[in-house]
């Protein structure tokens, strides 16, 4: 299974690296389930999500005849601007570089309008960021919903900030009332892809040495369910998922696992039954709750030895960064059709840095004419004599000329960089570039992730012994490879 020629293997499955990591010295790995370790068909997951909030609201009244969840909508990493009722695109500085108000894109003016003088804070509430894939219904139920009060179709007034609470608080009861969980469980093989090679590279870890822990928000009944449909018919002989993992613990409230001191309860049989914990947490074990710092504790490993894995850019990989300084992966199933998207749109790229280069010459050469009819105009610097109309004529004639060519160069331009700006999503673009920069999503992951990839399987090809390197970071004033596209390696 192992393949001994990683060229062999697609460029969008590699883990990328923001920060080194020798995974030798990586002593404990904990994983995430959802969407980590279990991956979902996202558009099974959400239609289904999106359709018991639906139920919801068309029983309350709601006029949700004729709508229904939109895969395409919306993006992880978009943010929800709760005051304007808007889903907006924002770049590493909090820009905001494209937005939607209910499901109309808004056009560039209106944009500039709303945003000129506003820059995307998540530490204020008014933002709230589509932190995982399980976000999609929550972003798309919103959008509609804002098109409704549009309307004066709902049955009271709401201001959107409210609405997106009603919003949000019908999906979370999805999540958290059993009847999701109970069809998913029902009819798992709808809704769970499997990935063989993840079970061996788990067992690759844990036989290298490492402990591997299953921390996840999911509650006992799902977790075994799914953790049993993914895995135990990967792993050899009788061996079961429970035997990968030196712990595992179920219920475990992330973000605040990672922050607070909650009490472990151990799961002392399969129907779930708990008991209160005494003592420390004993290898093999299944708990409910707790705390990050106990682990810490009772595994006797630091923060620096311990790699959590997780989807969630909030709850699994900013906050485990953040509070406990641990080494953290983010699980990013998209990468893979962002990289292979962009590599489709390679050639076209590089033709758009060699126009782009050209209409910055003709810029300049604009900006001199120009500076040059001025002097004529004004008699001053080195302009040849002012009152000779010959040299006016002809600066000006030159100024027309460059405006010329600038247009008619614009319009090769423009369909090749919008071209660019709707890879693998029309409305929003890539999920990793905002504009010409990188996107709010980008900034985190940097921040936060130390390495990211598209789903653990990756692992596999890199082996427990893998030595992550960042790459050298580039500034705007580095000599540019791409001014010599004819050296770049990705040619
Ligand atoms: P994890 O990713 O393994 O930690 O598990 C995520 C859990 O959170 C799953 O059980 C999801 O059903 C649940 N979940 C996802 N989104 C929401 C939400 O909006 N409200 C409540 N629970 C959620
Ligand atoms: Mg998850």
């Amino acid at each position: 299974m192992l393949n001994p020629d990683l060229s062999d293997i697609p460029r969008g499955r590699g883990i990328f690296c923001n920060r080194t990591l020798n995974m030798r010295s990586v002593r404990a790995i904990g994983y995430d389930m959802d969407y980590t370790l279990v991956d979902y068909r996202v558009d099974a997951f959400e239609r289904m999500v999106y359709a018991q909030a639906r139920e919801r609201l068309l029983s309350e009244g709601w006029p949700m005849e004729g709508l229904d969840f939109d895969p395409g909508m919306v993006t992880r990493g978009l943010v929800i601007d709760t005051e304007l009722g808007n889903l907006v695109k924002a770049n590493r500085f909090g820009l905001v570089k494209r937005a939607m108000h209910g499901t109309r894109m808004l056009e560039f003016t209106e944009q500039r309008d709303a945003y000129a003088e506003t820059l995307v804070d998540l530490s204020d509430s008014r933002w709230v960021f589509l932190n995982t894939l399980f976000s999609l219904s929550e972003g798309c139920l919103f959008a509609q919903a804002v098109d409704l009060l549009d309307r004066g179709a709902l049955p009271r007034p709401f201001e959107y900030a409210s609405l997106y609470r009603q919003v949000r608080a019908r999906v979370d009861a999805q999540h958290l009332e059993g009847h999701l969980k109970a069809e998913i469980a029902a009819a798992p093989e709808r809704y769970v892809v499997q990935d063989p090679a993840s079970a061996l590279a788990l067992l690759d870890q844990k036989l290298s040495g490492k402990k591997l822990l299953l921390i996840t928000n999911s509650e006992w009944s799902f977790t075994s369910k799914m953790m049993a449909h993914a895995y135990d018919r990967h792993l050899p002989g009788d061996m079961t998922w429970r035997q990968l993992f030196d712990l595992v613990i179920v219920s475990a409230r992330k973000p605040i696992f990672f922050t607070e001191q909650g009490p472990f309860f151990e799961v002392v049989d399969e129907s779930g039954l708990l008991r209160p914990m005494t003592g420390p947490l004993r290898p093999g074990g299944t708990y409910l709750g707790g705390c990050a710092a106990q682990v810490e504790r009772d595994l006797g490993v630091s923060g620096d030895e311990i790699l959590y894995v997780g989807d969630h850019m909030f709850g699994d990989v900013h906050v485990s960064k953040r509070s406990l300084s641990w080494r953290t992966a983010l699980v990013l199933r998209e990468l893979e059709a962002e990289v292979s998207a962009l590599e489709s749109y390679r050639p076209t790229e590089l033709r758009l840095i060699a126009l782009m280069r050209d209409k910055e010459a003709l810029e300049a050469q604009l900006s001199l004419a120009r500076l040059t009819l001025q002097r004529l105009h004004a008699g001053y610097g080195d302009a040849p004599d002012h009152a000779d109309t010959g040299h006016a004529a002809e600066a000006e004639a030159r100024v027309h000329e460059l405006r010329n060519q600038l247009v008619a160069l614009d319009a090769v331009i423009a369909p090749l960089a919008k071209a660019g700006s709707e890879l693998t999503n029309p409305r929003w673009g890539l999920l990793t570039r905002a504009g010409n920069d990188k996107s709010h999503l980008t900034r985190q992951i940097e921040r936060y992730a130390d390495i990211y990839t598209s789903r653990v399987s990756n692992f596999l090809h890199a082996t427990p012994y893998a030595y992550f390197r960042s790459p050298r970071g580039s500034l705007p004033h580095d000599p540019s490879t791409l001014e010599h596209p004819e050296r770049d390696p990705g040619l």
